[in-house]
């Protein structure tokens, strides 16, 4: 690969720079380093030392001499120019103490070798070491290991989670637990002849706990269990992630019975299309996996699972039969599945005895598992915050609201007019609510800020859960929604930007139901959008003509116009009561459904 041949080159490189750099230090700095002190003297000086005939040493050169003097405490070595005195050599000669030498290095070559050599090496390959660690470390782990797929091997420590510590998602357990048991006792499964899927594929909202799920199949399965991120194949090298994913296959092919799993295999395995732009870095990595997937025998025991929240996104030939061919589903709980969801999580906190979760499952309709495990967290932060020990049930309801529309924003300065108009608008939502038939009774009112943006609002929580929504419901929602606005209208004479949100969901409602769920006057059951991504947002596209376009936003408006009429409606025959709800509202702040009813019934016995 072209980063393996790199990567010899660095190191060759660094071989060649690290010698050149040695012999220079050895060239250049050693002599200076091992220079003896040398003193400069004149002549005479020599003269009287020899007589003394203290001179050990001495070194003659053509116009120099060097020569050491011992006395009993000190060595010394001295340089002096050379005269021209024939005689010199014969005298030194004859002093017996005198010793005529070349250097006056006590040299060690050991020590020399060791000084010039082998430290700047050693130097070297510590530096070495430390740039490759520093590198790795901004790389992610690979400098040292290209062409290497650094999938994690999990075992059962190491996650740390079973299927304990899934909540709900009982279907998606289910066949988890199949593969489980399969990978504990094949023999099982091939005595009878069956053949177990190769891959599944985990699919669902996002925080819908996939990803926790493929934890705890790692945690229950006593089996290596192999762990990657899509992404982490589309590395800055092109052709390493074809490389990774059949190092992966190699790898697990070797650990057999195994389970891999790739998490967010949208990255790699989106649809190729047909225009030439496309990323081939990409699509190698995906022809690799199918290649891979096709090439290992499902009999071995290599069980792939996957994850992902665009299903619809990822190439048809991976969803093929042989390769992710079995769907589990994560859907986004149900009243049942928050409630437990809610309780796996408080379990690690300290709560107090008495805690409705029934209630705060019912008041987080649509909320995923990841939200509700936030929930639970932020109501242990509140007790901190309000220097408790443990956490009760008004802070897990207060930290609904949290996680739902942000924190309060205590000194957010709103004047009294603003004040009195907000309260209006939540009254109205909470009127035009109470007074339909099919409409969630109203939990709680507040005209306190929160960061989100929000200005107040108006909570409605069903008894029990809803899986479908009647036109009558859809029609009394989109009613509430525009309560709020009617209200302002109504007293003010006047209307605000604060209803935008409103609009917007009134919109979107009334919108699905002229063009996905057949609910209008004008079409019949007739699809003019289609969802596109199901489980990120629900984005839509638009299926039909430009007119008839034209007439659904005719339809659209039409139905709205007429919600907001009932409204307007509710609350004039109401208006009494809109005012004294509003005033209490304006003085409470936060009022509870209870309170909201009790007026309101007090006043329709009168
Ligand atoms: P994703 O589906 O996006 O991969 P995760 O598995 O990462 O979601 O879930 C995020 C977190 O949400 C988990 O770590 C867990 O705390 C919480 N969670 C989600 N679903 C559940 C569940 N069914 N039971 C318990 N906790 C859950
Ligand atoms: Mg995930
Ligand atoms: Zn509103």
């Amino acid at each position: 690969m072209n980063n393996e041949k790199n990567f010899t080159k660095h190191i060759i490189g660094f071989i060649i720079s690290s010698i050149l750099l040695t012999v220079i230090f050895n060239m250049l700095i050693m002599p200076q380093l091992t220079k003896p002190n040398i003193k400069e003297t004149n002549y005479s000086f020599f003269l009287d030392k020899l007589e003394e005939g203290s001179i050990t040493m001495v070194k003659v050169e053509n116009n120099e001499i060097q020569f050491k003097v011992e006395s009993e405490d000190k060595k010394q070595i001295y340089s002096t120019g050379r005269m021209n005195d024939p005689e010199l050599v014969n005298r030194l000669h004859k002093d017996k103490n005198v010793v005529f030498t070349e250097n006056f290095q006590e040299s060690n070559i050991f020590m020399e070798f060791l000084v010039g050599w082998i430290l700047p090496l050693v130097f070297f390959i510590i530096l070495w070491n430390i740039v490759i660690k520093g590198m790795s470390k901004r790389m992610g782990g690979n400098a040292m290991s290209f062409g290497k797929s650094n999938a994690k091997i999990y075992v059962k420590a190491q996650t740390g989670k079973t299927f304990a510590d899934v909540a709900g998602q009982d279907e998606a357990k289910e066949a988890l637990v199949e593969i489980v048991d399969f990978l504990h006792n094949p023999e099982k499964y091939a005595e009878i002849g069956a053949n177990l899927p190769k891959g599944a594929l985990l699919v669902g909202p996002p925080g819908t706990g996939k990803t926790l799920l493929a934890q705890a199949v790692a945690g229950e399965a006593e089996v290596p269990f192999f762990s990657i991120s899509g992404s982490e194949f589309v590395e800055m090298f092109v052709g390493m992630g074809a490389a990774k994913v059949r190092d992966l296959f190699k790898q697990a092919a070797e650990k057999a019975p195994c389970i891999v799993f790739i998490d967010e295999i949208d990255t790699i395995g989106k649809k190729r299309d047909g225009n030439f732009s496309g990323n081939d870095e990409r699509e190698q990595t995906l022809n690799q996996l199918l290649t891979e997937m096709d090439g290992f025998d499902g009999t071995k025991g290599v069980v792939i699972l996957a994850a992902t929240n665009r299903p619809e996104s990822l190439d048809p030939a991976l969803l093929r039969p042989g390769r992710f061919d079995r769907r589990i589903p994560a859907e986004l709980p149900d009243l049942n599945g928050r409630e437990a969801i809610l309780k796996v999580h408080a379990k690690k906190i300290k709560t107090e005895e008495s805690i409705d979760y029934n209630a705060i499952a019912r008041a987080t309709a649509g909320a995923s598992g990841a939200e509700l495990a936030n929930i639970i967290n932020e109501a242990a932060l509140r007790a901190v915050r309000n220097n408790r020990k443990i956490v009760n049930q008004s802070d897990l309801e207060e930290s609904v609201e949290v996680v739902i529309a942000g924190y309060q924003r205590k000194n957010a300065v709103i004047s009294q007019k603003e004040k009195e108009i907000i309260a209006y608008h939540e009254i109205g939502h909470a009127l035009v609510a109470a007074m339909q038939k099919s409409s969630a009774p109203v939990h709680k009112i507040t005209i306190v800020p929160r960061t989100s943006g929000a200005l107040g609002y108006t909570m409605q929580v069903d008894e029990d859960e809803k899986f479908l929504m009647t036109k009558e419901e859809a029609l009394a929602r989109i009613a509430t929604f525009t309560g709020g606005r009617s209200a302002e209208e109504l007293v003010f004479n006047t209307c605000t930007s604060g209803a935008s949100n409103d609009i917007e969901q009134a919109t979107k409602i009334a919108r699905a139901m002229v063009t996905r769920f057949g609910m209008s006057n004008t079409f019949d059951m007739v699809a003019l959008e289609t969802v596109t991504n199901q489980y990120l947002g629900g984005d839509t596209s638009l299926a039909c003509s430009a007119e008839t376009a034209a007439k659904v936003d005719a339809e659209v408006n039409d139905i709205i116009r007429k919600s907001h009429q009932k409204a307007m409606q509710i609350l004039k025959d109401n208006v009494e009561k809109l005012h004294e709800l509003s005033a209490f509202l304006l003085e409470r702040e936060t009022i509870t459904g209870e309170e909201f009813m009790a007026i309101l019934n007090k006043e329709s016995n009168n």
